[in-house]
């Protein structure tokens, strides 16, 4: 692998404590989770005393005020070690940024010190058992009474869904209209109404809270209401590069993890007398995978970069998004393949990464919907 150039010795020595600390407090536990369906919530807290939940977030709230490389770090630890329980991804780059971005003093006052020291999980719903890609067709709505919204919907398929504490819901404040119809609200569990249904049994991520939440008559302040009415849609716009980007590192890491430990495996399995590694095709696949692996982790290194400094646009992500994890899922599956029979079983990472690499090509918009995007770029005038 070529040297990554954007890390200096500060990021070296912080994925050093976010690594040992998730070969301590989760890889030993991590397929206990499995069964259970949901990472231990005491973990959520142990990660924030560490500083490793939303380390972008100003000092002022109890964050470390560092830019998203550290995000990017616990994101591509936590993907290299096939940790795809653990939402923190889902919190610190997705969900808590909104509060950030576009929640009141009060609010970011509220939740953000929370957020960060893991006493509050969060989620953000925004898929519906009837709606997904096509996002402005929410049915979840929020009508305002007095000084209060009263939310009534249903979600599916929600992060973290388990263990949220409070979660970023998009509803119609007008239910007349289509994306200028949508707001963003915080709901807190256990408010009157707010419900969360199943944990949803996948074919991966099985460590993973993934839930259904129902909404009520739940009776929120107008104060949970997050920026402007009517501006949810632009926020969600303004958001989505982060997310996608946040699945490209994870895409990148885990197709190198699972490269590194094929090759271990290779040296060691012997097939009619002779390592399977001695095979010419063996070799091609490996020659083959590590090119296209380095070549996804230049450009994804250089997204992150055009990131952090405000430049990464919506049409770079989503190619991000779509190229990473296409290759995480061939990778994978070649990866598998050069196990034999030993990746299909369960106990072998490469088995679990198979599995729980291919939602990768589904949320955060599917890879279609990043395809509809690139393409639009290209074909408008
Ligand atoms: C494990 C997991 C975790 C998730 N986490 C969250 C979460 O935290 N919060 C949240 O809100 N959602 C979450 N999701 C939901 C996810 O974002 C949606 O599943 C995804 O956006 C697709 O929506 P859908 O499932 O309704 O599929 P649909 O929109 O019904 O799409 C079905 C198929 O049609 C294709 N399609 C749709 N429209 C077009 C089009 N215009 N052109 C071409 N093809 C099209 C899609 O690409 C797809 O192949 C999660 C999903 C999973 C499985």
């Amino acid at each position: 692998m070529i040297p990554r150039t954007i890390f200096d010795s500060d990021h070296e020595q912080f994925r050093d404590s976010v690594r040992k600390f998730l070969e301590t407090e989760a890889v030993p536990f991590h397929s206990q989770w499995e069964k259970e369906g949901a990472i231990d919530r005491q973990l959520w807290n142990k990660a924030g005393a560490q500083g490793f939940l939303a380390p972008t977030m100003p000092e002022k709230y109890g964050g470390v005020g560092v830019d998203f490389r550290y995000n990017a770090i616990v994101d591509e630890e936590i993907s290299r070690l096939g940790l795809t329980g653990i939402g923190f991804g889902l919190h610190s780059d997705i969900a808590v940024p909104y509060i950030l971005n576009y929640g009141t003093e009060d609010q970011k006052q509220r939740y953000l010190p929370g957020c960060l020291s893991g006493e509050i999980v969060t989620a953000i719903a925004m898929t519906e058992p009837g709606t997904g890609s096509d996002l402005q067709n929410v049915k979840t709505t929020a009508i305002l009474d007095g000084d209060e919204y009263i939310i009534n919907g249903s979600k599916t398929f929600i992060t973290n869904g388990q263990h949220a504490d409070t979660v970023v819901v998009v509803c119609k404040t007008n239910p007349h209209e289509k994306a200028s119809g949508i707001s963003l609200i915080m709901v807190d569990a256990g408010t009157p109404g707010f419900e969360k249904g199943s944990n949803l049994e996948k074919i991966g991520m099985k460590a993973q809270d993934t839930s259904e939440l129902f909404f009520q008559d739940v009776r929120v302040p107008k104060a949970n209401l997050l920026g402007e009415e009517g501006k949810g849609f632009v926020y969600l716009m303004e958001e989505l590069p982060q997310e996608r980007l946040s699945i490209a590192l994870t895409a990148a890491a885990s197709c190198e993890g699972v490269l590194e430990q094929t090759v271990e495996y290779v040296k060691d399995r012997k097939a009619f007398g002779k390592p399977i590694a001695s095979f010419q095709n063996t070799q091609f696949k490996l020659a083959e995978m590590d090119s296209e692996v380095t070549s996804l982790r230049v450009f994804v290194d250089r997204c992150l970069e055009l990131h952090i400094q405000g430049k990464l646009d919506a049409v770079t992500a989503s190619k991000a998004k779509l190229l990473s994890t296409d290759l995480q899922c061939k990778v994978i599956d070649e990866c598998l393949q050069l196990h034999g029979g030993y990746g299909y079983m369960w106990e072998y990472p490469v088995a679990r990464a198979f599995a729980d690499a291919r939602v990768q090509r589904i949320y955060g918009g599917t890879n279609e919907i990043m395809k509809l995007i690139i393409s639009r770029s290209l074909l408008s005038d």
